[in-house]
């Protein structure tokens, strides 16, 4: 049974790439850590592989979104153990008590998640790493400056006093950060560093402070702080066209998506082809069926737009993206069935590669890879 999903589709995920983007990371932040942000399975390319391709390469921490991801990479992720993993989306009732036992370091943006993480603190006998988010404008978490932020700090530091916390981090998010020189990214970095300051005056002492992303990372030195938290770099894929492609920054792509062509027809011109025939043959002609869909993540917005490289060329989707296949018009070439059709890669083969495709589909790359479906093998190679 396992023998056919593999010639369907399969998404090759180049770990040896991964490691490579750490080093290359690295190197733009010398004088920080590095976060590896595997969240959402590792923007899809497999959280636990490609966190332990992070760690080889000296990625010192993992960042995860909620706080079941990083519990399970804890638990089963074959990492060492003094591996440091932060979460950061938490809503009430949340596994606090986990996450202490797990070493987690958990952040906090406001009082109710003080209360809860000291009452589990208390009850595990055990303090818990805590990292206070500061909303230095990205207006999503994090504490507002101010009033809340000064109770916030000063409800922290009494519960490190009492031994129930210890306060490791000071950090924030960026908004606009794939938008160089825009205004609100000096803004934010003012705010941080006078957030931090007002911290530090009340005798916090975090070990890290931290608020850049990947395209901060890659092109403001001055917002690295102690510790650069990267996801998209790490996969090989620039944050946005404007700021230039991988290999501008030394980033190689990570994620091959393919497919096995599973037929090759002759139709007459005038044919309609696919769902609402929003694709019409000009003329005799050749179509290729490509068994890939939505359900695997090939967005149905890129349909009449996605490219996809089948016998040396790039052919586009014909008419609709359906559930679970798509076609495109191969003009007249007779691929054989069974041909690889390469719908993204790292593009050095003449294949598209997933900005293409985030641009077919009017989306971001970040999209088009994390939400390539469970029901496409990951390759390891
Ligand atoms: N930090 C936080 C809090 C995030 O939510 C994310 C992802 O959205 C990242 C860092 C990594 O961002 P990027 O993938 O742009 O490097």
């Amino acid at each position: 049974a396992l023998r056919t999903a593999p010639l369907r589709a399969r998404a090759e995920i180049d770990l040896a790439a991964v490691r490579a983007n750490v080093r290359a990371l690295r190197a733009l932040a010398p004088g920080a850590e590095l976060m590896a942000v595997v969240k959402s399975d590792g923007y899809g390319h497999g959280a636990a592989q490609c966190a332990r391709a992070a760690v080889e390469a000296g990625a010192s921490w993992l960042g995860t979104a909620t706080p079941e991801e990083a519990l399970v990479l804890r638990a089963n992720g074959g990492l060492p153990d003094d591996v440091r993993i932060m979460c950061w989306l938490w809503t009430p009732g949340g596994p606090w008590r986990e996450a202490i036992d797990a070493r987690l370091d958990v952040s906090v943006s406001g009082m109710w998640a003080l209360e809860e993480v000291t009452a589990a603190a208390r009850e595990a006998g055990l303090p818990a790493r805590v990292q206070l988010k500061a909303d230095s404008g990205l207006g999503r978490g994090g504490c507002q400056p101010g009033d809340d932020w000064a109770e916030l700090v000063r409800e922290a530091l009494a519960a490190e006093g009492a031994g129930l916390i210890r306060i490791t981090g000071l950090w924030s998010h960026f908004a606009c950060a794939d938008e160089p020189g825009h205004p609100s990214i000096d803004a934010q970095l003012d705010r941080f560093r006078e957030m931090i300051a007002y911290a530090e005056e009340q005798g916090a002492r975090p070990e890290v402070r931290h608020i850049a992303n990947s395209p901060a990372t890659l092109t403001r030195p001055d917002s690295h702080f102690d510790l650069v938290r990267t996801g998209i770099a790490l996969y090989g894929i620039s944050p946005s066209p404007e700021l230039g492609a991988p290999a501008d920054f030394g980033l190689r792509p990570v994620m091959t998506l393919s497919a096995s062509v599973a037929l090759v027809k002759h139709v007459p011109g005038g044919h309609g082809v696919s769902y609402g025939h929003k694709y019409t043959t000009a003329g005799e002609t050749t179509l290729g069926l490509i068994p890939v869909g939505y359900a695997d993540g090939v967005p149905r917005h890129a349909s009449s737009a996605g490219p996809v490289l089948v016998g040396g060329k790039w052919r586009t989707i014909a008419g609709r993206v359906a559930m679970d296949q798509f076609i495109v018009d191969l003009g007249g070439d007779e691929p054989e069935p069974g041909e690889r059709a390469v719908l993204f890669g790292p593009g050095d083969g003449g294949e598209p590669t997933a900005e293409d495709w985030a641009q077919a589909a009017g989306t971001i790359a970040y999209e088009i890879v994390t939400r390539i479906g469970s029901r496409v093998p990951r390759v390891y190679v």
